[in-house]
């Protein structure tokens, strides 16, 4: 394109930083003459939860030359501005305080962004080439951007490679699908397969061993572009960008990340990350690298194989897919054993995570209630919206989605004599929705129906799993892993935890200098004794309870079985329950057998 092209033209100036604001001017050469609707979406893709970001646009003005125009707000998202002859130029500020991966944050230290909080949508414009124009700062000359975003070269005012200026995307949707992060953060670059690779630290960690994180990193990157590319090992993100874009928010405390098509907004804490000089790997750096195991394989699955039902977005409101199970469930099970095939991890370092999965699983009542395609559908209002009573109401899409991975790897491995394995459905996956997804035309990318999986799957391996799928996905049975792991050499024992002290089947949180009861395990003895979630505990036989008191040791003084008196307060209110301590969980172990 050059600048006479038809296209939507975007400039954004992080204008107040002590007050967070973004400044924002999009210019539209041909609006719609029946007065332009814009909007912001309503949520992000990959986080299924109605955010609403048009609740941040502070003020908004349109005007025509010099002529101002009025502007109508339509609903929660829409903005009609008035009919114009000539250009609409649209000025807005975006309030950007929000310390997540889901939206934007600006302060004196950096900028981070999300084109969905700041980047209207021009209603029948949408397929136009945009140009983006980022401005510096007034005060800090000394930052530098980092996005997947290309630069606009040829065009005047280009930016060149992490500097302010012009950047392009093919349409909005691929506008609002590069993340951006300005500011000095630590950088390092590598090649995988011949791909260019950045990981961007933002926020204070010092002696942080970059080249050990990159060289890690890389391991994970080569595995997976070789798992789904064997031959061409052609890294995904070449459709629609130059380099792939990992950016970390580190801070005391935080854990989160948000696919995107070449990059990955993470927030991790600075304790998880290594220091230079110690070789030891701690249990927080594996959780960082299976984050970024987790993050990267959705440029393939979630990014370019997609449910039906997001392809294309409606970006206005709910999508609901029954698939998340495949979709954030295969990729929690690919995570972590990308970490073992690659040797990041040892074997019986995987089998604990697994372990600890299987367990997290089957703690949850709510999972006899829920099937994991209910709980996909329902993310939105659900898994999306937990509450004190939602481990005994629904089940995690992503852990037990997991674990149907799992069972569905093993049958079709028994089922053939390991000749065929899940590895070949997402082989098959990617061929016929994924590889050529950007290259087709925005009308002709089409994603995986709601009832495809069990034909593919047979398709790819040859293997009838309809009945697995009924009964794991579709029903809430658990899923046999005893029976499936023991031909692998691997047994699971289901045994209590030695020593373990009794409980009082219900889990606590801190409030003040209080201990509260968080949730109440149905048919627990909490529950049974008549407890709630939200009961203030005051005291146990008598003996004072408090925000620091160790339940488990006062515990560890008596037997299941034995009954125990309970003050709490409920509304400030003294109640006293009798309440028959139950024995400690039967926790899996997972080991191989000789
Ligand atoms: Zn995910």
């Amino acid at each position: 394109m050059n600048t006479q092209t038809p296209h939507l033209h975007y400039r954004l100036l992080p204008a107040d930083l002590s007050g967070h604001r973004f400044q924002i001017t999009l210019t539209i050469a041909q609006p719609d003459p029946e007065g332009q609707v814009v909007s912001l979406p309503a949520w992000i893709p990959g986080s299924y939860l109605i955010r609403d970001f048009a609740r941040q646009v502070e003020t908004l003005s349109a005007r025509s030359g010099r002529r101002a125009l009025a502007v109508e707000k339509l609903d929660s998202q829409r903005w009609r501005i008035a009919p114009c002859k000539g250009t609409l130029v649209i000025e807005y500020t975006v309030y950007a305080w929000d310390l997540s991966v889901r939206s934007a944050h600006l302060d004196e230290t950096h900028g981070f962004f999300n084109g969905t909080s700041v980047f209207l949508q021009p209603h029948g414009l949408e397929h136009l080439p945009c140009l983006l124009d980022i401005r510096p700062p007034e005060q800090h000359s000394d930052w530098s951007v980092h996005t997947s975003l290309p630069e606009a070269t040829g065009l005047p005012g280009a930016a060149v490679r992490h500097g302010f200026g012009l950047y392009r995307a093919p349409d909005y949707d691929a506008l609002i699908d590069h993340p951006v992060e300005m500011g000095t953060p630590q950088v390092i670059t590598f090649q995988a397969h011949g791909a260019e690779h950045e990981l961007v630290f933002t926020g204070v960690i010092p002696n942080l061993d970059l080249s050990r994180v990159a060289a890690d990193v890389r391991a994970i990157c080569e595995a997976q572009i070789a798992f789904f590319e064997p031959e061409s090992k052609r890294a995904p993100f070449l459709d629609s960008a130059e380099r792939y874009v990992f950016m970390t928010m580190v801070t005391g405390s935080d854990y989160g990340g948000l696919e995107h098509r070449a990059s990955t907004a993470l927030m991790a804490s600075r304790s998880d990350l290594p220091v230079f000089g110690d070789r030891r790997q701690s249990e927080g750096y594996r959780t960082f690298l299976g984050l970024v195991s987790h993050e990267y394989f959705h440029t393939w699955h979630v990014k370019r194989i997609k449910p039906a039902a997001f392809a294309p977005y409606d970006l206005a409101r709910e999508n609901h897919t029954r698939l998340l199970w495949v979709f954030e469930g295969f990729t929690s099970y690919y995570d972590d054993l990308f970490l073992v095939r690659t040797g990041l991890i040892t074997e019986a370092q995987y089998l604990e995570m697994l372990a600890k999965t299987i367990n997290q699983v089957q703690t949850g009542p709510g999972r006899l209630k829920q099937s994991i395609a209910q709980s996909s559908f329902d993310a939105w209002t659900r898994f999306y919206k937990q509450d004190e009573n939602s481990p005994n109401a629904i089940v995690s899409y992503y852990a037990k989605g997991a674990l149907a991975a799992l069972g569905l790897d093993l049958t079709i491995r028994q089922a053939t004599g390991n000749s065929r394995s899940l590895d070949d459905v997402m082989a098959l996956l990617w061929q016929r929705y994924g590889r050529d997804f950007y290259a087709r035309d925005p009308q002709a990318r089409n994603g995986l129906p709601e009832a495809a999986m069990p034909a593919l799957i047979q398709e790819a391996t040859g293997v009838d799993v309809g009945a697995a799928i009924a009964a794991w996905v579709e029903g809430t049975a658990d899923v046999p892993l005893a029976e499936l792991l023991a031909p692998q050499g691997i047994r699971v024992e289901s045994k209590r935890p030695e020593h373990a002290a009794p409980v009082l089947g219900a889990t606590t949180r801190k409030q003040g200098s209080d201990l509260v009861l968080r949730t109440v395990y149905e048919q627990g003895p909490a529950h049974e004794a008549g407890l709630s979630a939200g009961d203030v505990l005051v005291a146990i036989d008598g003996l004072r309870v408090t925000a620091d008191s160790k339940l488990d040791e006062l515990l560890s003084r008596y037997q299941s079985g034995q009954t125990v008196t309970l003050h709490v307060f409920r509304r400030d209110e003294l109640r006293r329950f009798a309440l028959a301590l139950a024995a400690a969980p039967v926790a899996v172990k997972l080991s191989r057998t000789e």
